[in-house]
């Protein structure tokens, strides 16, 4: 069996970071990271627009506590306000520490780290690497992991939580080369797994977001938090549904529909299309079904409408924004510069996730923590983003929480011992599970019963949702569930079997799948991304609160916890 001290799965900006704060605290702890990709193609690597960081480098009015205001009042007054207290103060000391590590961010003229406008901030404090933030700074971060000695496993495909009597004792790993299967124990898991944007049929999210983490915790009999909430990105490119970065409005570009109108002007006058990621995707939304989108022929009635920088000039786009231009280039061959680029709502990230405290630790219940088990990153909810996440916020919570989970483990490992894992039977059960995939005699191809999986998701619980439709989609998910068992593998193999890790990723999407319905069908009112038609207006009296899903195959139990209101009381949300 393998031991380390502390297992991290995610080799993503979560996980990254608190590796490297591990090991500067206690460089002689064996710390090892997991990831099913290569960590470099985390779906980190991605993010464009950037970090969000009250530097006051270019605008001096702004500070921690307007920072904080932002993300609450984007949150739709969800967040835990001590948690975004934490994130929001936290941000210009993880942006400067980043800095020394060598992350090569965007400039002023004199020197400085520039910051650009985002959705939903009142100023300017995004810091960017041009539109490759990702890239910038988990470069930095997984060099940082190699100087320090981390071991990585490198796509190897976590497939189990040990969890026993209250404690997280390692996971169960299969090697994507050959199959090959181990156990490894250690004083603390962490799990900064990212997202599952692959629920749905149209994401801005890489092939391997696909909720393994939140599924293996679900399954371990623990609950998810908060799963209803689903960002849509309001520019998507259409059809390929790819991102286009909410830098490029925030360097001004427009939203135009049908009638070559700026129809933010009706949903948010006052920030116009840097109005909050789900108050956009909706008014987009509207528009086309009012039959004010765009058909690729130029007509109205179609399905998307147009993100318009012809104004910004050819000079700004390329140096601002020069990887969008290339996406809409290469994807759908438009010039940005002379052309308008053809978007709709794309689903983009996960604002619930595994239940944690501000140190990470993984709640099993509202009060209670399981010993020995973090979690941190998109994957975590500690929750920072409540209802709606503002962007430039997700790779701020990575690093700023990534890090203090990484000290919470560092302090938690002293003076434990290595726990006892029965090997041999984690290690047949594994064998038993890979066997019976391999040789079920099913009549369904996976591709199959994902893309219908993912086709009943974004039409029953999208940007719309209702009683009705929800309860529709729990059945066809419930026939889908059904199929599962009956999937046909065709390779047999040991080797490079990809088929297997697509059969077990299907899984991790239905059970998140399930809880994402559950959940939202429970919530009746509307609030940030999760919008109700038949319940159209939040209600604080009865769902301030968090909610609490604990999976079962039987079914899903839900349960709520308190929100902590420390600085803004709720009011009515406008912009
Ligand atoms: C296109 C795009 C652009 C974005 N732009 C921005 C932006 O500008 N600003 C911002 O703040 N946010 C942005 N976001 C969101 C942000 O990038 C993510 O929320 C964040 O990077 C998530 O990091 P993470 O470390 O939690 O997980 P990820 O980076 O997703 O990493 C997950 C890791 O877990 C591993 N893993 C998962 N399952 C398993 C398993 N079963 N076994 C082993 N390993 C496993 C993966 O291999 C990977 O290494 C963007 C997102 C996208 C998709």
């Amino acid at each position: 069996m393998l031991e380390h001290d502390v297992i991290i799965v995610g080799g993503g900006l979560a996980g990254c970071r608190a590796a490297v704060e591990i090991a500067r605290i206690n460089p002689s702890l064996n710390i090892a990271v997991v990831a099913k990709t290569h960590p470099i193609r985390s779906h980190s690597v991605a993010a464009q627009g950037g970090m969000a960081a009250s530097l006051k480098n270019v605008d001096t009015e702004d500070s921690w506590e307007a920072h904080a205001f932002d993300t609450v009042k984007g949150s739709d007054y969800l967040a835990d306000q001590d948690a975004v207290a934490i994130l929001t103060q936290e941000a210009p000391n993880v942006v400067i520490d980043l800095e020394h590590m060598g992350v090569l961010f965007s400039r002023l003229p004199d020197g400085r780290i520039a910051q650009r406008a985002f959705g939903g901030h009142s100023h300017n404090r995004t810091c960017y690497a041009a539109d490759k933030t990702g890239h910038a700074i988990l470069h930095e971060l997984v060099n940082n992991l190699r100087r320090y000695g981390v071991q990585i496993y490198q796509e190897w495909y976590v497939m189990k939580l040990v969890l026993e009597d209250g404690q997280a004792k390692g996971v169960v790993m299969y090697r994507l080369l050959d199959g090959h299967i181990e156990v490894l124990r250690a004083k603390a898991v962490m799990f900064a797994t990212g997202g599952y944007g692959r629920v749905y049929n149209t994401t801005s999210n890489d092939y391997a977001s696909t909720g393994d983490g939140l599924a293996m915790t679900a399954i371990a009999g623990l609950p998810l938090e908060d799963m209803e909430f689903v960002q849509f990105h309001p520019t998507g490119l259409y059809p390929v549904g790819v991102l286009i970065s909410e830098a490029v409005r925030g360097e001004g570009a427009y939203l135009i529909n049908s009638e070559g109108d700026r129809f933010m002007a009706n949903y948010a006058p006052s920030r116009m299309e840097l109005a909050p990621r789900d108050i956009t995707s909706r008014a987009i939304a509207y528009e086309i079904r009012a039959g004010r989108g765009i058909h690729p022929d130029g007509s109205a009635g179609g399905p998307f409408v147009y993100l318009d920088l012809r104004h910004m000039g050819r000079e700004k786009i390329m140096s601002r924004v020069p990887f969008c231009w290339e996406e809409a280039h290469r994807l759908v061959g438009v010039d940005a510069v002379t052309q308008p680029m053809p978007v709709r709502p794309t689903i983009h990230y996960c604002m619930g996730g595994i239940p944690v405290n501000v140190d990470g630790r993984v709640r099993s219940s509202g009060d209670n923590f399981v010993d020995g088990f973090f979690a941190a990153g998109e994957t975590a909810c500690v929750s920072v983003h409540g209802a709606n996440r503002l962007g430039s916020n997700s790779l701020l919570e990575c690093v700023v929480y990534g890090k203090r989970t990484g000290s919470a483990i560092a302090n938690f490992v002293q003076n434990r011992k290595l726990p006892v894992v029965d090997e041999q039977r984690y290690i047949k059960e594994a064998q038993q599970e890979i066997q019976a995939l391999l040789e079920q005699p099913g009549k369904y191809r996976i591709n199959e019963v994902r893309q219908a999986f993912q086709d009943t998701m974004t039409q029953y619980c999208g940007v719309f949702r209702t009683e009705e439709l929800m309860s529709q989609g729990l059945e066809k998910l419930a026939e889908l569930e059904q199929q599962y068992p009956q999937v046909y593998l065709d390779d047999k193999g040991k080797s490079w079997n990809t088929e297997i890790v697509e059969a077990l990723e299907l899984r991790s999407l239905m059970v998140v799948g399930h809880t994402i319905l559950a959940s939202a069908l429970n919530r009746q009112e509307s609030r940030g991304a999760h919008f109700r038609e038949d319940y159209a207006n939040r209600d604080d009296e009865k769902f301030l609160k968090h909610t609490m899903a604990y999976y079962s195959p039987a079914g899903i139990d839900i349960q709520y916890r308190p929100v902590a209101i420390t600085m803004f009381q709720p009011q009515e949300r406008r912009y």
